[in-house]
């Protein structure tokens, strides 16, 4: 039994995993203590589910539990490792480098940063949405103290050459941080085999709750340093002060279980439902794939139905939430400066859709959005060749 709309928006957030769910529950209720008291039981019980919380989340990126703080989710881990580099190592230089097409969270601190004297390296991204490893060498100065480039990307699920960049960054003493907020959980990530300085993910894209992420930050080989940007209490080894989220943490540690333990049949699975979607749609006239086809997550494609309008595609998908290549800001609807990098004209980043597939998305779902798909762009060419 199928049920609509049939959620294909999973780059957006997914859905809790039961399992994760019913990890997290009693930290609600029964062992509902600070995990900073320590004094008593209650304390201990949440301590104790912070530390195991610790350790599924390292053994997820292969660190040591202890280099890992818990924030609120991407957006302030982000921040936490952008502004705490800048701060610790302004005496090194003021020079950040990252690219066009990373999510508003590090976009918009780089931004603030800039304001602070802040000076920063915008890469452009070939068609396929990637770096050029030779422009970010050329853009090197003796000033910059960081090299920020995301896993994945979000709309398009481009993967960087992550390694290749993590190598340039420390030929040149340079840090190295990456968002991997869509890479964790769906591919594999290893902060040592990468060699990543500063990893930034959250809970809610990886079927864990929402409003619960973490900041790897190195200490083995190179002790990375980051001033921190909450004081009070001196939580997280100071890093991150504030009560911890305990049932957020433990849901987060369970969703990062769970993923290590089956992203090879996530990952297989996925694959092949995706490019049975993704082949079947392609099939349509003027149709086109955004972003390299090659380095990508297996479970997402961003495709472009070109001369269609946006908006009547969107409305016309009514049993479909995905994503389209637009996004609200305050003023109006904008199209995705992550198309246009790719080189995206507004209409075309208008007429594109996002799918973003999941653990719980089914064959038949899959069978059901092509067929929908299908229908709605054939009527729309219908009437406007009219
Ligand atoms: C979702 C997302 C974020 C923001 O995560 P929050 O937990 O919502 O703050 C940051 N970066 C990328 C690439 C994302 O996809």
């Amino acid at each position: 039994m199928l049920k609509f709309p049939i959620y294909l928006d999973n780059n957006a957030t997914t859905p809790v995993d039961p399992r994760v769910l019913d990890a997290l529950l009693p930290y609600f209720t029964e062992h509902f203590g600070n995990a900073a008291s320590r004094n008593h039981a209650f304390g201990w019980a949440a301590e104790e589910a912070v530390d195991f919380a610790r350790e599924q989340v390292a053994a997820l990126i292969n660190c040591k539990p202890k280099d890992i703080v818990f924030t609120s989710g991407a957006t302030e881990s982000v921040n936490l490792a952008l502004k705490g580099v800048f701060e610790t190592y302004a005496s090194k230089g003021n020079h950040i480098i990252t690219a066009v097409t990373e999510h508003k969270a590090v976009l918009d601190t780089c931004k603030h940063l800039e304001k602070l004297g802040a000076q920063v390296t915008y890469l452009p991204v070939n068609s396929e949405g990637l770096i050029d490893l030779q422009e970010l060498e050329t853009a090197i100065t003796p000033k910059t103290i960081l090299i920020a480039v995301m896993y994945a990307n979000n709309e398009t699920g481009v993967i960087q050459p992550i390694r290749e960049i993590s190598t340039i960054a420390h030929q040149h003493g340079i840090l190295f941080m990456t968002d991997a907020t869509q890479a964790v959980g769906k591919i594999p990530v290893d902060v040592e085999a990468d060699q990543i300085d500063l990893l930034a993910f959250t809970g809610h894209k990886i079927y864990g709750p929402k409003g619960v992420g973490a900041l790897y930050v190195r200490r083995k080989n190179q002790l990375v340093k980051i001033t921190a940007q909450m004081d009070g209490g001196g939580h997280e080894r100071g890093l991150r002060s504030g009560t911890l989220n305990v049932p957020g943490i433990v849901g987060l540690g369970k969703a990062c279980e769970l993923c290590l333990l089956e992203m090879p049949n996530d990952h297989t699975r996925l694959k092949t439902l995706r490019d049975h979607l993704e082949s079947e749609l392609l099939q349509i006239t003027d149709t086109q794939l955004n972003g390299s086809k090659m380095y990508r997550l297996p479970h997402v494609t961003n495709l472009t139905f070109k001369h269609l309008e946006g908006e009547s595609l969107m409305l016309g998908l009514k049993d479909l939430a995905v994503s389209s290549g637009s996004a609200c800001t305050s003023a109006a609807i904008e199209p995705s400066y992550v198309l246009k990098a790719l080189g995206l004209s507004d209409d075309f980043a208008y007429s594109s859709l996002r799918f973003g597939l999941s653990r719980f998305t089914t064959a038949e779902e899959i069978e059901y959005a092509i067929t929908h798909v299908r229908n709605v762009v054939d009527k729309l060419r219908q009437i406007a060749a009219h």
